[in-house]
């Protein structure tokens, strides 16, 4: 008898959590989209970096999928997030320009009003959004994260080096100080800290993403954590700064790497972890110019501000333990397709105007069909078409200053060509071997430009 009562309450208990675990199941995924800001292809434990040390990141990329060819849109900040938040390539809506390449604080534009956001398609699907972290997409009031689909914001405008005070080096971003800059700190659309203490802002982050996840834990949320961090000036919090033997920059970069495991924690703790997708990727390459306080393009060539490997192919993780198998994927994909891949998951029809250039990456990341849905990649600096990749080989047209700045752009006589899985690091021009190839990726830039429209940009004023 009494081991029937002890009994009774076991039952009710586990069918309660079974029903739980359901009907999370059965509602739409949950996605996470942990974007950092200038981290480099070689800043990570799992892509090969001897010293700075990530092992969340690294259990995530074993638990998950590893992509070594995946690809930002663009080499610097606002374009690249243009891309990620509408799937196409910021020149066709306006976000790419020589004259300011990025959007600063005394900008007047934004991501056009008329251009859907994913966080805007998933809130027509009943989900839950957040943006915790950086925006650059326009401060006014019409270009807000809260007017782009977001039910709630926690960060700041544009990047944490912005808003300088008057006098400031360039030397003093080295050693920076929270009062040499006057960025503002946001809840919605109201500043709640100027300047924001960067100190502590990664910690933030993680406590508002923590609490955005548990206030929404019976409800289909997307979470889009765009951290400020690795951009320079570096802040690392108390916890982590002096530890890493990289430097500051191997502190920011292991505060992150605790921040992705306070996220999966909670995550496991509210059996999340069944029903959600988890992406962990940068917005382009790092930043040379900043020496060693710039990270690493480990093997790639290049960095922020260049269309070569090393400032547009970055680590992706992808992590949902009940739905992806673990593998390292070499196929090719880019945060254009993150749109269509989340809309795809979701069973969710893209909206008609939206004439995304991105890839729906479903079959080869979830249901592990031999496929190549992303075949090809256009690297655009600015407005110009620097080089194209198709299959293994990518074609260049136009090449830069590899450090990025300051910017020496060259339009090379001869197009050149690299066997990108050969010599990943682009050091050896096959084009005159390669006539046909060549041929082939010009013919395919032939038929991409003749679908490109000019339009004005949103950069400039
Ligand atoms: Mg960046």
């Amino acid at each position: 008898m009494k081991l029937k009562l002890f009994f009774i309450p076991l039952v009710l208990l586990f069918t309660f959590f079974q029903l739980n675990a359901q009907s999370s199941k059965k509602r739409k995924p949950n996605f996470i989209v942990i974007y950092t800001d200038d981290l480099g292809y070689g800043d990570l434990g799992t892509y090969g970096n001897p010293v700075i040390k990530t092992p969340n990141l690294d259990r995530m990329a074993y638990e998950g999928q590893k992509w070594t060819n995946f690809y930002v849109a663009s080499n610097v900040c606002t374009p690249s997030r243009a891309a990620l938040m509408t799937g196409k390539l910021p020149v066709r809506i306006g976000m790419e320009s020589y004259k300011r390449r990025v959007l600063f604080p005394d900008s007047k534009g934004g991501l056009p009003e008329a251009e859907l956001t994913i966080a805007e398609i998933l809130k027509m699907n009943n989900y839950q959004t957040a943006l915790v972290g950086k925006w650059h997409l326009g401060h006014l009031k019409q270009f807000a994260p809260n007017n782009n689909g977001f039910d709630y914001y926690f960060g700041i405008p544009y990047s944490n080096d912005m808003d300088r005070k008057a006098g400031s080096t360039f030397e003093k971003l080295f050693t920076p100080e929270i009062e040499d800059f006057n960025v503002p700190l946001m809840r919605n659309n109201e500043i709640i800290e100027r300047p924001a203490n960067q100190n502590t802002i990664t910690q933030r982050y993680t406590e508002e993403s923590v609490d955005f996840i548990k206030r929404n834990k019976d409800k289909s949320f997307f979470l889009y954590l765009a951290h400020s961090m690795p951009h320079i000036p570096l802040f690392a919090g108390k916890n982590f700064k002096d530890k890493s033997i990289r430097g500051l920059y191997g502190d920011v970069i292991e505060e992150l790497d605790w921040s992705v495991g306070q996220v999966m924690k909670t995550l496991k703790e509210l059996h999340l972890d069944e029903n959600t997708y988890v992406i962990f990727t940068s917005d382009n390459g790092p930043w040379k110019l900043f020496k060693e306080q710039g990270g690493s393009s480990g093997l790639l060539f290049g960095a922020k501000g260049t269309s070569y490997e090393g400032g547009m192919r970055v680590p992706f993780i992808v992590w949902a333990p009940s739905n992806i198998k673990p593998k390292v994927e070499m196929k090719m994909g880019s945060t254009l397709d993150i749109l269509p891949t989340l809309c795809s998951l979701a069973k969710i029809e893209i909206p008609n105007q939206v004439k995304t250039d991105g890839y729906d990456l479903s079959p080869l990341m979830v249901q592990n069909k031999d496929v190549n849905p992303r075949n090809e990649m256009f690297f655009y600096h600015a407005t110009d078409l620097f080089a194209a990749r198709l299959g293994d080989y990518k074609l260049y047209y136009l090449k830069n200053n590899p450090i990025g700045y300051p910017e020496k752009i060259e339009k090379l006589e001869k197009p050149q060509l690299f066997n990108l899985s050969i010599d990943p690091s682009e050091q050896y021009d096959i084009a005159s071997k390669n006539e046909k190839k060549v041929e082939e990726i010009n013919e395919l830039v032939r038929k991409h430009k003749a679908g490109m429209i000019p339009v004005k940009s949103n950069l400039e004023d």
